[in-house]
């Protein structure tokens, strides 16, 4: 399904701060245990209910002058950099699936990248402090890929089931076997969620060259830091953070390594 690329290039930064305007709820709730739903956006100060005109992502924090409206507590500055940071990546995403506005673009590859893009920030906010990565962004992606993979433009129904399958299981296996071996918790279930949804997406050969970038990014930033702190090694690492930035790399670049590594001819 292709459509002008120029409406990926309106809608998609649009979006992505209405998906950090979420991801700030997300940052802020997940790790108190607290409903992402329920209740309302409201002042954390004077519980004052934040009507959607005061919500607005970027614009709102602006005109209020980075103060609640009601009790003049100040709001952090965080929350309009982040819905900042949704709007870049949701223009990078419309970038890369359509480079010139005038041309046209896949919207399902559009949306993809749109996902694996936007979602990196609540998986860098949340795993690389708590580690913890949220349903939301993990199921999300594997409902997301599914259902795109019945579109034209998809990667199919089957391979898309194959991803999640091979994805979700393999990594799984993994984590029981290692930390049987090392004998205590390995990977996170949160990591192997996450796996599936890219098996989902962009099928199970691109998500496979993710997992070895990302192992590959998480022991070249991660050992080096830990031997120069002292830390204990054992230690458990995020890992999200490293899987899911491989992720839009390997989408991107993925079937280029394959071809370039196992070409015989
Ligand atoms: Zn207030």
């Amino acid at each position: 399904m292709n459509i002008p690329a120029i409406f990926l290039w309106a809608l998609f930064p649009v979006l992505g701060a209405c998906f950090g305007s979420f991801f700030n709820v997300l940052i802020y709730r997940m790790p108190r245990e607290m409903s992402i739903i329920k209740p309302a956006s409201h002042c954390p100060n004077c519980k004052h209910k934040i009507p959607f005109w005061q919500n607005i992502p970027i614009l709102s924090w602006l005109f209020l002058g980075g103060r609640c409206a009601s009790c003049k507590e100040s709001i952090s500055i965080k929350y309009p950099i982040v819905e900042f940071l949704g709007m870049l990546l949701g223009f990078l995403a419309a970038f890369l699936a359509g480079p010139s506005p005038w041309q046209d673009a896949s919207l399902i590859r559009g949306i993809s990248l749109f996902w694996l893009l936007t979602t990196l920030i609540p998986i860098f906010a949340i795993d690389f402090k708590h580690l913890l990565l949220p349903d939301t962004v993990s199921i999300g992606g594997v409902a997301l890929g599914f259902a795109m993979s019945f579109f034209d433009g998809g990667i199919g129904i089957l391979n898309s089931l194959i991803g999640i399958a091979v994805c979700g299981g393999g990594l799984f296996l993994f984590s029981v076997i290692s930390s049987k071996i090392i004998k205590r918790e390995g990977m996170g279930f949160g990591d192997v969620k996450l796996f599936a949804g890219f098996g989902a997406i962009m099928g199970a050969e691109l998500s496979y060259i993710s997992l070895i970038i990302g192992s590959f990014l998480a022991l070249i930033v991660i050992a080096p830091y830990r031997i120069k702190a002292g830390k204990d090694m054992q230690a458990p690492l995020p890992f999200g953070p490293f899987l899911g930035l491989a992720a839009p790399i390997s989408y991107l670049f993925g079937e280029w390594v394959v071809d370039s590594l196992f070409k015989f001819n």
